[in-house]
């Protein structure tokens, strides 16, 4: 997908002293939910900056030196702890993974007593995903390190929807006024009411599409248009997230089959073929080819699927950088 990035405003790596100061003052980054549009749009922003030092020979910069990243993951990740751990080191910190399953957890730790543990060793930022929702927030509220959320349950994966925002203003130079669909299973997905809250507060019309057991019409009042047939919103999108089933969540059947929901709902090439020639097709990963969208699609011209991964790592330094760290240095 061809990219053209927005001229927002100075970055860190190019300040501008008439610009006005960064409007970040948060310690944690707990869900896209409580940022307010400005808020967003600086981490977006940054991320930008940050996306130029990829581009460098020397890719690392100084701005955590000195500094210690905990990565706390309960859950399984491929790509938000790989992302994470590299952004950290790109900005020079120290980082060290903790999982649940090789820890003290399965001798009968706390949750807590393992993040206290853990900062006693000196830890300033913690990264933590939990299958629980809001156990990040509580983790706040008993350790003193600044707090990334990187997905809690079925609630938030701020990361993920400020990724998603990036790659969509890239592709389009803009988000207000678009119209971006969110397919498949919203009532389990975190990565669904991050890109949603993202989305509404900058602007853009979000339709949530899906079979009713996984989009109830209930979700209309947080502003969203609430559709049940993808061919009848096909042809208005401007960009399309395939989300994944949560199959994990799930405590029953929500639908009569794979194949069934595939018909309705995957994105093939003959449905890209009914929508805008410039339809943006995301998927945050991991993607299952021939159930949310077929393998034609995601390597296809349409599909950003890689360029949000790329996004991710900027989008993590950024964040970093932002709850304590310093501008990248001009090479
Ligand atoms: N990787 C994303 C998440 O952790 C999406 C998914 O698993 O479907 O929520």
């Amino acid at each position: 997908m061809s990219t053209a990035t927005p001229a927002g405003p100075a970055t860190p790596a190019d300040p501008d002293p008439a610009s006005p100061p960064s409007p970040w003052t948060r310690k944690h980054l707990l869900g896209l939910e409580e940022l307010s549009r400005e808020e967003i749009t600086a981490v977006l922003d940054t991320a930008e900056s940050f996306s130029e030092v990829s581009n460098r020979s020397r890719k690392k910069v100084p701005a955590l030196q000195g500094r210690i990243v905990f990565n706390l993951f309960f859950e399984n990740s491929t790509r938000t702890r790989t992302s994470f751990s590299l952004a950290a080191k790109r900005l020079s910190a120290d980082v060290q993974d903790f999982t649940a399953s090789v820890s003290s957890i399965s001798k009968g730790e706390t949750f807590i007593d393992t993040a206290r543990n853990i900062e006693a060793m000196g830890c300033d930022v913690m990264v933590v995903r939990h299958p629980t929702p809001g156990a990040p927030h509580l983790l706040s509220q008993h350790v003193q390190s600044s707090i990334i959320n990187a997905g809690d349950g079925a609630h938030e994966h701020p990361t993920q929807g400020l990724l998603d925002l990036m790659t969509i203003r890239r592709a389009k130079g803009k988000i207000e006024g678009l119209t971006v669909a969110l397919v498949g299973d919203i009532a389990h997905s975190r990565v669904a009411r991050s890109n949603i809250w993202g989305l509404l507060k900058l602007g853009a019309r979000v339709i949530l599409c899906g079979p009713p057991t996984l989009v109830p019409r209930s979700l209309e009042r947080l502003g969203c248009e609430v559709a049940h047939r993808l061919d009848d919103v096909l042809h208005r999108c401007d960009v399309i997230n395939v989300l994944r089933i949560q199959f994990e969540r799930q405590q029953r059947a929500l639908f009569p089959s794979v194949a069934e929901y595939s018909h309705f709902y995957m994105m093939t090439q003959e449905r890209v073929r009914k929508a805008k020639d410039d339809l943006l097709i995301l998927a945050p990963g991991p993607i299952n080819r021939g159930v949310e969208l077929t393998p034609e699609v995601a390597d296809g011209k349409h599909s950003a699927i890689l360029d949000q991964v790329h996004n991710g790592l900027a989008v993590r330094m950024a964040v970093l950088y932002l709850l304590g760290g310093k501008a990248p240095e001009a090479e």
